[in-house]
């Protein structure tokens, strides 16, 4: 008998089973060899490649992911980036380097303008107070609870109700003047979509200034890709069953019979990394979705690691005018042979895109996709295509497939969605983690979804 079986084995999971497992029995169990979901890797031939998420970034001492990870003696090996981001935009490129006054001083040079040193100042100052004062209890499963959090919200709502009333959109505009450059526009706006997956003008100055702060924190390349954080993991986390995917839970008095397509199990909770989150997004008519290109590039040429390179108009069958662009590290030879990279290129989609399809038509549509994105790819950091050995790509159909999850990226960062929209952690028996449980997401996001959710379930416990 369990005291916790989780399900699914994403950052959500696997961390709830890092969490719990020092305490309770628990077993993780996840459908896929590997560990990871939307953050995890894949092996083919002698390539890995990261699946998603290729970006790590908010572990610095003081942030709550350090904090998680130090607690669970979490070591890995990694390289700290100096320039975490390059942005290309009509022939002009943006550096993110991660100090300040460098960074200022450089985007000056790009688009040059007197606003540049207050407005970074104020961006990074307010992402600053907010991580300093972070500390959010998130749970809407009982009247108790709902005002445990309304009063947590409450208190960063006092500590920071100017930044959350006002429109992101008017207040660049007001730093900037109406005048202002439309490349640098697109360049904020971009950047705001791939990490909080909306627009200047639906969201707030708060979420602006917290999406626009990630470069100048410390971002890191993880050796041997995404998967590797997984295996670290996979060490401290308790029993775990991988290639077993749970079928369903029936309740037999107090406990849970659970079914999986290997077992039959007892328990006596259950935490859901997965299931629930889509019938949220689809209860709230979100079809965002992402297509993956991945390619194995034999070149001498070298690279950052994180490009975003703007087009001047939105990519086919795609909801966004960028690209993200990850390289693996030349000297990373767990990732591709010496002298190669391993390279993921994403871009947001709309699932309908994808939708009742013959296969021929699915086929054909991939295949264009692709050869837009790569094309791209190549004119805009001068790849021959000749220098590219491997290339295919994901749609949402094909996480549908392997992660049971169509809709990716989390629940876009809109003040309505912070409080009406996401779920709960805890809904009714049952316990629940994951990018769109919490209002957060990639990796700082949703491990500050299990910490809250530990806390749920340390005080549903106690009573
Ligand atoms: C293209 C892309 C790029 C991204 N880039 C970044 C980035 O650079 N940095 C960053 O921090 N974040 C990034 N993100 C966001 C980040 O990847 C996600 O927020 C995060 O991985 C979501 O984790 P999750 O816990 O919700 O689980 P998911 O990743 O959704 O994992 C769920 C897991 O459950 C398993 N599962 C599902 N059904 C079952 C079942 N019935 N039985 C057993 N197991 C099951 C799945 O196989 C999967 O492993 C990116 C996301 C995408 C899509």
């Amino acid at each position: 008998m369990y005291d916790f079986i989780i399900v699914g084995g994403g950052i959500g999971g696997s961390c709830s089973a890092l969490a719990l497992s020092n305490q309770y029995k628990t077993l993780l169990l996840e459908k896929e060899p590997l560990l990871g979901g939307c953050s995890g890797v894949f092996h083919r031939g002698k390539y890995t490649y990261n699946i998603g998420a290729t970006t790590f970034a908010m572990y610095q001492e003081g942030q709550l992911m350090k904090k998680f990870f130090d607690e669970h003696n979490l070591k890995f090996d990694f390289d700290k980036l100096e320039i975490p981001l390059c942005t290309y935009i009509n022939e002009k490129k943006i550096y993110r380097y991660t100090q300040k006054e460098k960074f200022i001083h450089h985007i000056n040079q790009v688009f040059p303008h007197h606003a540049h040193q207050k407005f970074w100042t104020d961006v990074l100052e307010l992402s600053n107070q907010f991580y300093a004062h972070y500390d959010i209890y998130y749970n809407k499963s009982n009247l108790q609870d709902l005002l445990k959090t309304l009063l947590s919200f409450g208190k960063q709502f006092l500590n920071f109700s100017t930044p959350i009333l006002q429109n992101a959109k008017k207040q660049l505009e007001k730093y900037y003047g109406k005048d202002i450059d439309p490349d640098f526009v697109e360049f904020i706006d971009n950047q705001l979509l791939i990490v909080a997956q909306t627009h200047l003008e639906k969201t707030n100055f708060l979420t602006l200034a917290l999406a626009l702060s990630y470069p100048f924190y410390d971002n890191f390349y993880i050796k041997g890709g995404m998967g590797k954080l997984f295996e670290i993991i996979e060490k401290k986390a308790g029993e775990i069953h991988k290639n077993e995917e749970f079928i369903t839970a029936l309740k037999v008095g107090d406990i849970y019979k659970v079914y999986t397509t290997k077992n039959i199990y007892e328990t006596k909770q259950i935490v859901f990394n997965s299931t629930y989150q889509n019938d949220i997004k689809e209860k709230n008519n979100l079809t965002q979705s992402a297509f993956v290109v991945y390619l194995a590039l034999k070149t001498q040429k070298e690279f950052l690691h994180h490009y975003q390179l703007i087009k001047d108009k939105h990519f086919e069958d795609a909801i966004s005018k960028s690209i993200f662009v990850s390289f693996s590290d030349k000297n990373d030879t767990m990732m591709a042979p010496d002298g190669e990279y391993s390279v993921t290129i994403s871009i947001h989609t709309d699932l309908r895109f994808w939708d009742r399809l013959s296969k021929e038509a699915y086929e054909e549509k991939k295949k264009r996709v692709q050869k837009e994105i790569v094309d791209y790819f190549c004119k805009e950091l001068h790849i021959e295509q000749n220098e590219i050995i491997k290339q295919f790509s994901a749609t949402p159909n094909t996480f549908g497939r392997y992660i049971k999850r169509r809709i990716l990226g989390g629940m876009p960062l809109e003040f309505t969605n912070y409080f009406l929209k996401f779920g709960s952690p805890k809904v009714g028996d049952f316990f629940y983690c994951g990018d769109n449980i919490f209002p957060a997401q990639g990796w700082a996001g949703v491990v500050a979804g299990v910490v809250n959710m530990k806390k749920v379930i340390d005080a549903s416990l106690k009573n």
